[in-house]
């Protein structure tokens, strides 16, 4: 039986936790005696503690994030409920900031904050020699030097390499201030050894690798670096493979242009942070960004790459007013990205966007994920809408089912407003914003379009039939079958690739 038993709730099965692998590939000689045990939050927590319990652990380190705080709570009362000699050690963003106060802290023996990569087996190694010092109950972790880091992916198991997303990172920390962002604290961005970790990734691709995320936050800050990593790629390039990064939009010179226009349509995908069209906005939180120059990469990127782009905005800014967030969600319309999430803010602990709260009014959700509620220029009962948006946005707008027919929605006009009038209405008629199913939100949709707004029925069932079939699917709905006819030819649909279903619907 381990003696250390690292564990978390990953927010769905196929998130491999990254944290807990770095863990445990820096425990040096404990190693031998800990093992990882992950969850999801879909488990039960009474389940999950009777797992790590049969472990019969010394040590149990939990991973605590936004995503799990609630549930890992409940596993650990049960825990120290039924074997209180159990040593709980936990880590990660949620336990790394304004710890006074938190039922998960006040539970557990002790809590490492920051980067706990080398403190945890430091902090094992005390708690199992019994070395008589005294730990204290929140352990501050120094920020640890890459160079002195053994790097995690030997332990990608293979199950890991056929269900899960293998995460990798080739630097931490960021320079930006943005407010909303925990990165934004004081932390020197770091960067991993480029040689080690060229051979990390020529080893995960040797054993079968085709898809990976890479959880920098800013992964073209340094471009000498994420072109040399774009080349080693393109080299290795095989059907099937795929590339995520998080980019920042204003930056993207020529050199790092270059090495991504040559990669095939579909292989590469950025997640690219706009946040905020509104200068004042960008002031207020300390995000500046050049929009020309966002604007400009947007165009290259889409005119001339295929890259599929995932751009973020966020509701709820300080200074945003519903019309200013209306105008800047329309421009990234014409900007042309296959997805936009809209997220709404969460304040998340750490974060200095709390300095707004007085001035702009800003109310919360005290739960996880702490989302707003409203402020003073957003009341309650429109940022309820706007999430109804966003929930809406994302079935529709980002899914990859509605392609074409998506923008059928807004032709001409303002495409937030006609999104919005659609979200109303799909609001009324369902009263929720989940458990959808795909043919019956296509039949609203197509009621909507045909109905409220005029549309010929013909024209409308066209483009959702096509769409429908970008997913590899040949079963005509029923409610379209009065509007094709009888033998409406399938469009020929080449090259199906292995990409994530989503992506390829985009590609098709
Ligand atoms: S939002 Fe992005 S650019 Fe801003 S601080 Fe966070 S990671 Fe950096």
């Amino acid at each position: 039986m381990p003696d250390i038993v690292l564990t978390t709730l990953n927010a769905k099965y196929i998130h491999a936790a990254f944290g807990l692998r770095y863990l445990m590939a820096n425990l040096g000689p404990l190693q031998s005696r800990a093992c990882i045990a992950e969850f999801d939050i879909n488990q039960r927590p009474i389940d999950i503690a009777e797992q790590l319990l049969a472990k019969t652990p010394k040590i149990l380190g939990l991973g605590i994030y936004i995503w799990n705080v609630v549930p890992s709570a409940e596993v650990v009362a049960i825990i120290k409920r039924v074997r209180p000699d159990i040593i709980v050690v936990l880590g990660g963003p949620e336990v790394s900031y304004e710890t006074d106060g938190q039922k998960i802290v006040d539970l557990a023996d002790h809590v490492i904050t920051g980067e706990g990569d080398l403190k945890f087996a430091e902090v094992c190694g005390d708690l199992l020699n019994r070395s008589g010092v005294s730990l204290p109950k929140i352990i501050p972790a120094e920020l640890p030097d890459f160079s002195r880091l053994a790097l995690p992916y030997d332990l990608y198991t293979e199950d890991d390499i056929a269900h899960r997303i293998i995460y990798v990172e080739a630097s931490r920390g960021c320079p930006f201030t943005c407010e909303f962002c925990l990165s934004s604290l004081d932390i020197p961005v770091r960067q991993v050894p480029l040689p080690a970790l060229l051979d990390q990734l020529e080893r995960l691709l040797a054993r079968g690798v085709k898809q990976f995320k890479f959880v920098d936050r800013t992964f073209n800050l340094n471009v000498n670096v994420s072109k040399a990593i774009l080349e080693f790629f393109r080299a290795r390039y095989e059907p099937g493979h795929f590339y995520h990064f998080e980019m920042i939009p204003d930056r993207l010179p020529e050199a790092l242009r270059e090495a991504i226009a040559t990669f095939p349509p579909g292989a590469l995908q950025f997640e690219v942070g706009i946040q905020t069209f509104n200068e004042h906005v960008g002031g207020l939180i300390q995000r500046r960004q050049n929009y020309n120059r966002l604007e400009d990469n947007f165009h290259f990127l889409r005119g001339q790459t295929g890259v599929h782009i995932h751009a973020d905005l966020i509701v709820g800014l300080p200074g945003e007013t519903l019309e200013s967030f209306a105008a800047g969600f329309d421009r990234l319309i014409a900007l042309g990205p296959q997805e936009i999430q809209v997220g709404i803010l969460k304040r998340l602990r750490g974060t200095p966007i709390v300095r707004h709260d007085s001035d702009w009014q800003m109310i919360y959700s005290q739960h996880p994920p702490y989302e707003i509620l409203q402020n003073k220029l957003i009341d309650f009962a429109t940022m309820q809408k706007l999430r109804r948006f966003a929930r809406y946005w994302d079935m529709v707008g980002n899914s990859g089912n509605f392609v074409q027919t998506a923008p059928l929605l807004w032709r001409d006009a303002s495409p937030f407003r006609a999104f919005m009038r659609w979200s109303e209405w799909l609001h009324a008629r369902t009263g929720r914003t989940d458990g959808i199913a795909l043919i019956r939100l296509m039949e609203l949709l197509f009621e909507f379009l045909t109905s409220e707004l005029g549309q010929e029925p013909r024209a409308v069932a066209e483009k959702m039939w096509s769409d429908y079939q970008r997913g590899g699917r040949h079963d005509k709905p029923g409610f379209l079958k009065n509007h094709l006819p009888e033998n409406a030819a399938l469009p020929e649909r080449k090259g199906r690739s292995n990409l994530p279903k989503r992506q390829a619907r985009h590609l098709v």
